[in-house]
């Protein structure tokens, strides 16, 4: 039987036990998300059987759905808790929201996506999935964050910047981390910055990643 032919449970179950294994899966809550959301729902049809390869995947508009060793590595780095309020600048598909979603289920999430066409599909993926109703999409510039729901618990960026936007690091609580892909538009080095005081910020270098840029009032134009 070929790979592609097993059933979509069956292949989620793998991809996140090799995630496991390779130590990038550490937290049950994050492991749990990951067993339950149906990645092959927020990839186009013709992408469904690759769904579950630990690969990113074309979904639009010259975007693509981040690989899932990415969207776990982010996950476990930013240490949410069910509570939290999280900001996602680059809803994409919507995936990455969900997962989310499912690890802060008592908290909210606002997703921000500037090219409406996607938001549209992220806000529908997750509609049709049905996990998570704390996950709001906005189309808009997630450079500037969002204002609106601001203070956060922590903010995800999931493109590359140029720099850190002093604006997000606003909008963070104190004790809040943010975790932004920075470099060229080609590679980046995935930061985090935690709040530690009124303008006071520690700075960590996660290692290198390849993200689209985050196009932007405060990221590239
Ligand atoms: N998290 C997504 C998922 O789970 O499918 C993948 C995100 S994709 C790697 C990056 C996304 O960031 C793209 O959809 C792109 O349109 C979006 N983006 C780029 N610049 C942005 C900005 N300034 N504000 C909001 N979204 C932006």
């Amino acid at each position: 039987m070929g790979k592609s032919s097993l059933p979509f449970e069956r292949l989620r179950k793998k991809m996140v036990e090799r995630l496991e294994a390779e130590g990038i899966i550490r937290n049950s809550r994050i492991k749990e998300a990951m067993l339950t959301v149906p990645r092959h729902l927020f990839v186009p049809d013709i992408s469904e059987d690759i769904a579950y390869e630990d690969m990113p995947i074309h979904i639009g508009g010259g975007q693509t759905i981040s690989a899932p060793h990415m969207v776990a590595l982010m996950s476990e780095a930013l240490d949410i808790k069910a509570e939290h309020r999280v900001l996602e600048v680059g809803s994409g598909s919507g995936y990455h929201a969900c997962i989310i979603g499912c690890v802060a289920n008592k908290g909210e999430v606002y997703s921000v996506e500037r090219l409406a066409s996607l938001a549209e599909i992220a806000r529908k993926n997750i509609e049709i999935v049905g996990l998570c109703r704390n996950v709001k999409i906005i189309i808009g510039d997630g450079s500037e964050g969002y204002t609106e729901a601001a203070p956060y618990d922590r903010i995800c960026v999931t493109a590359g910047a140029p720099t850190v936007p002093q604006v997000l690091k606003e909008q963070m609580k104190t004790g809040g981390k943010l975790l932004i892909p920075v470099g060229s538009r080609d590679v980046q080095e995935l930061l985090r910055i935690t709040k530690t005081g009124k303008d006071r910020y520690i700075k960590e270098n996660l290692g290198g990643c390849v993200f689209v840029p985050l196009i932007g009032e405060n990221a590239w134009h």
